[in-house]
């Protein structure tokens, strides 16, 4: 397996050194919330795979209603053809989402949900005759995706200039970006107690010199997971969309990641009352089963959609199989009150997260829900990261993953973590009690 491994396999996001270098875990079974490798061994997952795995793995519902769907009907399309699990998933998905986001269209990647949202607000503006508004802003460091177009929405601001976006530069459009609500080291250098959210004069600024050239705003509400986990402050999600509402722009949530609870609300729009024009939603939506995402959108955005020329969709959108489980999946999001525990599990991750903040080597620990991010420093006064050839990072999580516990990082020396609402208490204090003697031994505290 090693060799053919080494041979034929291109992994996603894994720089060729590092997986050359590497023991790749090999998972071959996996039960609620642990990871089996071939001889055995059992690995606790605290990244629930990429934030999918909603309910855990092997839960009978959900393999039942694969298999049911299965036996009816594999997929059939949804060109010019209907079935029942896809159209009763969109009218459940338009119910719990904010109000008006009424139409849904299916993909299967987070990726390609956001490029729908792109496309149908692009349409919208050139129904209403300003085809010049083809610009987006989007997020310093925000994380959409990895097709050319979500690529091109890798805000960029003039100090962290992302490799990969710079790599594919020649191949991307142009778009614009706006300050991060990046607390720990505040755009707009205030000091802890002063914020006004003065961050977002950047967005305001933007939309005032690029006055009717501007197609929508995309953020990811109250968290950037993929930028180091990134919490907003309190009532920024609500001021960047009052801000695009007064310019006339519109307002895209990617929930790609946040929904379902992951938050402590449905979305994370919710909790700040924030309505866009546009949704995405990916990842979790069939608990890490099958891969489906939507996108959501106001009537009128449809409207625009349709009366155009603008065509969207793939061989499998919309697939009945990933719509089957999905509806699986929200039933017992409703049935096993998955918001109700994913809340009272984020309350016990804030608890065992708190020790972190006394380690010399913790410049600072975030959480929104069940999204958490450790930042490492070498020097906590100055903020100053660690030389990255030491590579201090890495070398946290391979030590937490050979005692048995996965967890990711991300640039920026931060160490994530995404546990499924699924897990028990005891296995999430097993979880931080692992990596916090990982970073305590590795940085040699
Ligand atoms: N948007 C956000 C906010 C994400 O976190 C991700 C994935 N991490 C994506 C989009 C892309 O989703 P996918 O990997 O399914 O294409």
């Amino acid at each position: 397996l090693r060799r053919l491994d080494r041979e034929h396999m291109w992994y996603p996001w894994t720089p060729m050194d590092d997986w050359m270098a590497n023991d790749q875990l090999v998972v071959e079974r996996a039960d609620g919330c642990w990871l089996i490798d071939p001889e055995g061994r059992r690995y606790l997952d605290g990244r629930s795979s990429m934030g999918m795995n909603l309910h855990g793995h092997g839960h009978p519902a959900l393999v039942e209603a694969l298999v049911a769907q299965a036996r009816k009907a594999g997929e059939t399309t949804l060109y010019r053809v209907s079935h029942p699990a896809a159209v009763e998933l969109a009218a459940r998905l338009a119910n719990m989402a904010p109000p008006g986001l009424q139409r849904v269209f299916f993909a299967e990647s987070g990726s390609t949900a956001v490029e729908t949202a792109l496309k149908a607000a692009y349409a919208y503006w050139v129904a209403k005759g300003e085809p010049e508004r083809s610009t987006f802003v989007s997020m310093a460091n925000g994380y959409h995706g990895e097709t050319l177009g979500t690529i091109s929405l890798r805000g960029v601001n003039n100090d962290q200039v992302d490799m990969i976006r710079k790599t594919y530069e020649p191949l991307l459009y142009p778009s614009l970006s706006f300050a991060q609500p990046d607390c720990y080291r505040c755009p707009v250098g205030m000091s802890s107690g002063g914020c006004e959210l003065d961050c977002t004069d950047s967005l305001e600024e933007i939309l005032v010199r690029e006055k009717g050239k501007i197609a929508a705003v995309i953020v990811e509400p109250r968290v950037q997971a993929l930028a180091g986990v990134i919490t907003a402050p309190e009532g920024h999600l609500a001021k960047v969309a009052e801000i695009a509402r007064r310019h006339g722009v519109l307002l895209i949530a990617d929930e790609v990641l946040t929904g379902w609870g992951r938050t402590g609300t449905t979305f994370s729009c919710d909790a700040e009352g924030v309505t866009p024009d546009l949704l995405t939603v990916g990842k979790a939506l069939t608990g890490g089963y099958l891969p489906l995402s939507a996108t959501l959108a106001t009537e009128e955005i449809f409207d625009a959609f349709r009366g155009g020329a603008f065509l969207s969709g793939s061989t499998y959108s919309g697939y009945a199989l990933g719509a089957a489980v999905a509806l699986a999946s929200l039933d017992l999001y409703e049935k096993d009150d998955v918001l109700g525990r994913a809340r009272a599990l984020a309350d016990v991750l804030t608890a065992e997260l708190e020790p972190f903040r006394g380690l010399s080597h913790v410049g600072d620990v975030r959480q929104l829900g069940l999204i958490a991010g450790v930042e490492l420093v070498a020097d906590r006064e100055n903020r100053t990261p660690f030389p990255p050839q030491d590579r201090v990072v890495e070398r946290v999580c391979t030590l937490a993953r050979d005692n048995g516990v996965l967890v990711n990082a991300v640039p920026g020396d931060v160490i994530t973590m995404l546990p499924s609402p699924s897990m028990s208490h005891d296995d999430l204090r097993l979880l931080t009690g692992t990596l916090f003697r990982a970073i305590r031994e590795v940085t040699g505290e």
